[in-house]
């Protein structure tokens, strides 16, 4: 039975808590705005961060407004008694677009005239710089809610699209899906690869010096999973070297991404701040998936995108 339902003040990250609070103001349980030393006033949890005093905190769930539960030590929780519920499912649509725009940008040089526009410099790009999405290679290396919204956007600008997934079984809109033993043969012939898993122990440094040596010379890497599923250093040194065509980035190693980074300047690095699922809805459909779950609650269902 949930009384009281706490709005973590660190969602001020993505949008403001009052916004959420006044979105589940129709819910029987109270719904307040806290900081961390007033978690224990609370029975659930919505949060973006974690923090270690959730776990003694006497919470019986938390909400994580993001998909990735990588910072979340789940095995405290499971100690604890702590249910962990995501928001996996949510961000298909405005990733799986944003990953489109990355891909029109390379091709169409959108970057590179926004760039130029700032220096008020009319000047077209190299002749043999542009190319379309229309007859380009995509492949998608994890085929959940992010892959499949990037998978079907590639498909409707007439991407071949070709993607990776632990057990092999047909995706809409992906002509051949490989199974992970084959990542290699798979990134390798691809003008566009696009991360989509989440970070875990077996992802952690997935895309290495051996798998960007694998991809073609103009290939272009798109992540929007987390920093640490590439080696951001082996990365930079393929970028500097030619031996990588550009990247695509909305997630680092460590974020915001220092300003001493190299990426910053590089001319064929798109950064974004880890904005790639940004909605202006993104609040309706927290509220929308914390709703179902107080409706489980209450009938003694199994909570929706459960973790622990
Ligand atoms: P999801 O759970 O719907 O999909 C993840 C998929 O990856 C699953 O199908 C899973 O089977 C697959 N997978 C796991 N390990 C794999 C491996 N080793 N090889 C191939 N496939 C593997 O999650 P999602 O909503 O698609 O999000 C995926 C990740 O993307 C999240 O965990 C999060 O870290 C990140 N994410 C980032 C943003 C952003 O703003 N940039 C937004 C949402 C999610």
């Amino acid at each position: 039975m949930v009384t009281r339902i706490g709005i973590h003040a660190s969602i001020e990250a993505l949008f403001p808590p009052e916004v959420l609070r006044d979105r589940l103001a129709a819910v029987d349980p109270e719904v307040v705005v806290v900081d961390t030393d007033e978690v224990d006033a609370v029975d659930a949890l919505v949060t973006f961060a974690y923090e270690d005093a959730f776990l003694d905190a006497g919470l019986d769930w938390i909400h994580s407004v993001q998909a990735g539960i990588d910072r979340f030590p789940l095995e405290e929780f499971e100690a604890a008694g702590i249910n962990l519920t995501n928001s996996t499912g949510t961000h298909g649509d405005s990733v799986g677009e944003t990953v489109a725009g990355y891909m029109l940008a390379f091709a169409r040089r959108l970057h590179e005239f926004r760039s130029k526009q700032e220096r008020k410099e009319w000047a077209w790009a190299e002749w043999d710089a542009p190319f379309t999405l229309s007859g380009s290679s995509l492949c998608v290396v994890g085929l959940g809610t992010l892959g499949r919204g990037i998978a079907a956007r590639a498909d409707a600008l007439g991407m071949d699209v070709t993607g990776v997934k632990r057990t092999p079984t047909p995706v809409d809109h992906v002509d051949t899906v490989h199974p992970s033993s084959e990542l290699h043969e798979a990134i390798g012939g691809a003008k566009f690869v696009a991360l989509a898993v989440p970070l875990t122990d077996e992802t952690e440094g997935l895309i290495g010096a051996e798998e960007l040596a694998r991809m073609r010379a103009d290939a272009v890497l798109v992540n929007v999973a987390r920093g640490g599923v590439v080696d951001q250093s082996a990365l930079a040194d393929a970028l500097r070297a030619d031996d990588l065509g550009g990247a695509a980035l909305d997630v680092f190693e460590t974020e915001p991404l220092p300003a001493d980074s190299p990426l910053w300047d590089m001319d064929d690095v798109i950064v974004t701040p880890h904005s790639a699922a940004a909605h202006r809805e993104y609040p309706d459909r927290m509220a929308a998936l914390v709703r179902e779950n107080l409706r489980r609650i209450d009938d003694g269902e199994r909570l929706a995108n459960g973790v622990v």
